[in-house]
């Protein structure tokens, strides 16, 4: 597959996947899709994730790059709220001690100021009366007053810077727990991507589980076939469980120039119709290599199911020097498609 061809089939997956609500949309049917049964939609399911892989990891690698952005920001978000959470720690023992030294101080000026009023009552006691002593003492009782009220004073300034010191550890810590759990956020997010990719299947993996499915879808539908399973896709009806695969098919060849159409779906009448026309021996027994024109036993074909194509290309039934064939040879297994090699337009599920 060229670079182009990937290009332009990522950009198809990627298109598919924002239109549709999810990629299980394939998987449960609508109402309208009912008739799908269970391996066809295991196959349908399967082909799906097939051409979706590399859509899908595309999403979940721009994913993983964008959440191990997040996470490196969440991270030095961490290391700057734990910086700042020390900071206002280290601050809090700091004005912490400061204020138990005011406090001690302004204890100490409460004794002064009692022993200056203590000392003042003894001297005016004292008989006979010395108004110098006394005048001291007031003096002293005037000076310890003022130094405890500066003191006072002092500490509640002190108080207020360490209660504006408490609420800043509050708020750094409260800060660093939120930072802490948004990191565990992020760090979760690349986890589970991580997961993914590692869980994410190959397109050639889902691929090869389909085709083992295939006969089995053959068998299961064949039985119970109505039109209503069928859709059309560029004007080719097809069964639903191959809809999306064809589709991407016709896209993805025409952007690598090669122009897809073709015959799918036919009734029963119509094979019994081909079968004369193409010169079969008889209608219900001669096989199909028989005819001049290769052409199963009715009931027997796919294209009665919806499950094969006669491939065209420009209004042209394939041959092997087709360029379309070669595009074919090269990619329609991508797609699910095999072909019969007894008739190079002829490409179905199993190749039958
Ligand atoms: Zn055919």
């Amino acid at each position: 597959m060229n670079q182009r061809h990937r290009v332009t089939r990522l950009a198809a997956a990627l298109a598919m996947t924002l239109t549709c609500a999810a990629p299980i949309a394939v998987v449960a049917p609508s109402p309208a899709q009912a008739a799908v049964p269970r391996v066809a939609a295991s196959y349908q399911s399967l082909m799906y994730r097939s051409l979706t892989a590399d859509a899908t990891m595309a999403k979940y690698r721009a994913a993983l790059s964008a959440e191990l952005a997040t996470l490196k920001t969440r991270t030095a978000g961490v290391a700057q709220a734990t910086k700042a959470n020390d900071t206002a720690q280290t601050r809090l023992i700091t004005v912490t001690t400061a204020h138990a030294g005011v406090h001690d101080r302004l204890k100490s000026a409460e004794r002064a100021l009692s022993d200056a009023k203590n000392a003042l009552a003894r001297v005016s006691k004292q008989r006979p009366r010395s108004k110098a002593a006394i005048a001291r003492a007031k003096r002293a009782v005037t000076a310890a007053t003022s130094t405890r009220d500066a003191r006072r004073a002092r500490l509640h300034e002190a108080a207020a810077t360490l209660r504006a010191a408490k609420k800043d550890v509050g708020t750094a810590g409260a800060a660093l727990t939120l930072a802490s759990s948004a990191r565990a956020t992020a760090a979760s997010a690349v986890e589970r991507t991580q997961r993914r990719i590692a869980g994410a299947g190959t397109a050639a993996g889902f691929a090869a589980q389909a085709t083992v499915l295939s006969r089995d879808v053959v068998a299961e539908v064949r039985p119970k076939f109505t039109i209503k399973d069928t859709t059309t896709v560029y004007g080719t009806t097809v069964h639903r469980s191959v809809a999306y695969a064809f589709k991407r098919m016709v896209d993805d060849a025409r952007a690598d120039g090669i122009a897809l159409a073709g015959g799918g779906f036919r009734t029963k009448e119509r094979q019994i119709q081909l079968r004369t026309i193409n010169g079969c021996p008889d209608v219900w027994t001669a096989p199909a290599s028989s005819c001049r024109v290769p052409t199963a036993i009715p009931g027997r074909s796919l294209h009665e199911i919806g499950l094969a194509v006669d491939v065209t290309s420009g209004g042209r039934t394939l041959t092997r020097k087709s360029k379309a064939f070669a595009w074919m040879a090269a990619h329609a297994d991508e797609y699910g498609f095999v072909n019969l090699p007894s008739e190079a337009w002829h490409w179905s599920i199993t190749g039958g």
